[in-house]
């Protein structure tokens, strides 16, 4: 199988990588990975992670619900909801920082189409990126809204879209730098980048360490805190405008850890602790499980 071994840190240059932590991949085929991290920057990577066109049975399990819509269990009820009522925060975000009511929106990841869909509400003018042929369809027959596959991403004009967003994408895509400096070329000189990722400084990853779930090795390929971001976001001529925190998300990384862990009545352990992560962060939010970065073109060159 072809691995990808990282010698240079991708966000600092740096080629002092060290051995930081080794996690499970709980989802599918229980193999171990190493994450590393830079002695300069402090940013982390999963080593040796399966390349791009090998990585597809490590998506192969019915609980990745983000391309499904199962309504079984008390975990993927919650997921429901918090889907719900995240596509509104998310909507809000997008109308509270585009310098545009309306204009040319990209969603990368874009999944089964849910949060297109609502933006196409919004009258925005929508174009999706998904690699999953199943959710592209899914997108097309409940949404009636085309996606592309992955490649339509280095295809896409330059300085044409208003608003890009990654929705806990940019983790998973093996060419970060590469897709980095496209967002920048693709974006219009008032536009508006939002990208959500977990969070490696937050309160839960520090409680669970290698059992936190949001390393999800190897899918999760790169894993930032907020330094790490702004750093690599500065790299690509990018203004870091603001972090904002995604309150959900704590309680459902910390039910899945608690499973991974093997803990009695995991589901609820896992809620009662996210529930004190959760009050932790509405002190400390850039600690939130997981964080959403706002960024808009630095124009001053
Ligand atoms: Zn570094």
């Amino acid at each position: 199988m072809k691995r990808i071994h990282t010698d240079i840190c991708p966000v600092c240059g740096s080629n002092e990588l060290v051995p930081y932590l080794s996690c499970k991949d709980y989802l599918t085929t229980q193999e171990v990975f190493d994450i590393y991290q830079c002695k300069t920057c402090g940013f982390a990577l999963t080593q040796d992670f399966p390349a791009e066109d090998e990585i597809g049975p490590y998506y192969d399990a019915p609980e990745y619900i983000s391309h499904s819509d199962t309504h079984r269990g008390i975990i993927n009820t919650l997921y429901h909801w918090a889907r719900k009522m995240a596509l509104k925060s998310k909507s809000k975000i997008v109308g509270r920082y585009a310098s545009k009511r309306t204009g040319m929106l990209l969603d990368i990841g874009s999944g089964t189409g849910y949060f297109l869909n609502k933006m196409k509400e919004e009258k925005w003018i929508v174009t999706g990126i998904e690699k999953s042929e199943f959710a592209r369809k899914y997108a097309k027959q409940k949404f009636d809204i085309d996606c592309q596959s992955s490649d339509y991403l280095y295809k896409v004009c330059e300085k044409t879209k208003d608003v890009i967003t990654m929705w806990h994408v940019l983790e998973h895509m093996e060419h970060l730098n590469r897709v980095m400096g496209h967002l920048s070329a693709t974006l219009k000189d008032d536009g508006v980048v939002i990208i959500a990722l977990p969070n490696k400084s937050s309160f839960d990853a520090a409680h669970y360490k290698e059992h936190w779930a949001a390393y999800d090795v190897p899918r999760h390929l790169w894993h930032f805190s907020p330094s790490d971001f702004g750093r690599l976001a500065k790299k690509h001529h990018f203004e870091l405008v603001d972090v904002k925190p995604m309150y959900f998300d704590a309680f459902y990384i910390s039910m899945l850890s608690e499973k991974s862990k093997g803990t009695f009545l995991a589901t609820i352990v896992g809620l009662a602790k996210g529930g004190i992560f959760f009050l932790r962060t509405l002190a400390d939010k850039k600690r939130s499980s997981s964080l959403i970065y706002i960024l808009k073109k630095n124009n001053k060159k």
